[in-house]
């Protein structure tokens, strides 16, 4: 089992994902996004072109923004897994508790687990775990494991793999966009992915009505006295999941300027408050959503909060404060 970042797949990543492997189980976790979703269908519809016995699933659907992606029609969504399988995959997790369970019921006691991700605090609970932060999305991993297999990138895998680097990037705008990222993307779009098209899904199929509501939304944006921390809460009822989903708003409060960090706040369910949290640079604000049980990237992390939506602001925030507070020099 290889315990260091790497940036090539493990040699025992490529046997574990050899045509005589078994079912596999492409499973994602709660609340999937771009990275994930991209990565799972990329991954296994080349690995299905090859013969294997795939499966797609997870705790929720795919979101209606990302229903474009090749695969998609074969999402399953689970309370239970009905059985085990050979061999589960799971991207972009870095923690098993994500996956609400499904991960325990599908994992028998021969079942090779393969943990790909790019987050650093991953808790390698895989039987092969390939982790590489320098990746700025899994999707980059998955293109390199690809080409390492010899399978083909057909459009519809490429499709799903551009996606995965196109949200988990912001569209090659964030600091984690490399030459990799660009090369890759490149191979990806000569293979068949349709730059175009992705932006046109993702941006361009707004709801008639959204706009109202973005607008609504955007008047609740706050901005601490030092201009350093924005933050905006949603409260329970007040924006579809579809919307919150379809429409990155933490991005809002991240562009104004001279903000360091920016929080979104939404309440899922009474005395549950989901945050997350952007920066750029100064501070890790994964270190921060560590404290409330949560994780991420430097710049990108959340967390879940009990409370209410005041409580749970007051505490986060009060957490950014100290730390821009010892990051300032
Ligand atoms: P987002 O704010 O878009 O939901 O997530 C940003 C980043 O933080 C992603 O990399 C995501 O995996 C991570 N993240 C978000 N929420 C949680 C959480 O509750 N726990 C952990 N460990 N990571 C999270
Ligand atoms: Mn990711």
């Amino acid at each position: 089992m290889s315990e260091a970042f790497s940036a090539t797949p493990p040699t025992e990543l490529l046997a574990a994902l050899a045509p005589s492997a078994g079912s596999v189980l492409c499973l994602g976790h709660v609340h999937p996004d771009g990275d994930v979703l991209g990565t799972l269908f990329g991954l296994g519809l080349a690995l299905g072109a090859a013969g294997a016995s795939v499966t797609f699933a997870g705790p929720h659907p795919v979101p209606e923004t990302l229903s474009y992606l090749p695969g998609a029609d074969r999402w399953q969504v689970w309370k239970a897994a009905p059985g085990t399988f050979d061999v589960i995959v799971m991207t972009d997790c870095p923690n098993p508790v994500r996956s609400e369970g499904l991960l325990e019921g599908a994992r028998g006691a021969a079942s090779r687990v393969l943990n790909i991700d790019h987050h650093p605090d991953n808790r390698r609970y895989g039987t092969i775990n390939w982790i590489d932060p320098s990746a700025a999305a899994t999707g980059e991993m998955v293109f390199d494991l690809l080409r390492a297999l010899r399978l083909r990138v057909t459009p519809a895998v490429a499709l799903n793999l551009f996606t995965a680097i196109h949200t988990d990037t912001g569209s090659f705008r964030y600091s984690n966009t490399t030459p990799r990222t660009f090369r890759i993307a490149a191979e990806l779009a000569a293979a068949g992915a349709d730059p175009a098209l992705v932006s046109d899904r993702l941006y361009q199929q707004r709801a008639p009505e959204s706009l109202v509501q973005l607008g609504e939304l955007l008047r609740k944006v706050r901005i601490s006295e030092d201009g350093r921390i924005a933050w905006l809460c949603v409260p329970r009822g007040f924006a579809h999941r579809d919307f919150l989903d379809a429409e990155d708003l933490v991005g809002y409060p991240r562009s104004v300027r001279g903000v360091k960090v920016a929080v979104l706040f939404s309440e899922e369910e009474p005395g549950k408050v989901k945050a997350s949290l952007r920066a750029k640079g100064e501070v890790a604000v994964n270190a921060i959503a560590h404290r409330f049980g949560g994780g991420g990237h430097e710049n990108a992390a959340g967390c879940t909060l009990s409370g209410t939506m005041d409580d749970a602001a007051a505490a986060l925030l009060q957490a950014v404060r100290d730390a821009l507070g010892a990051a300032r020099p």
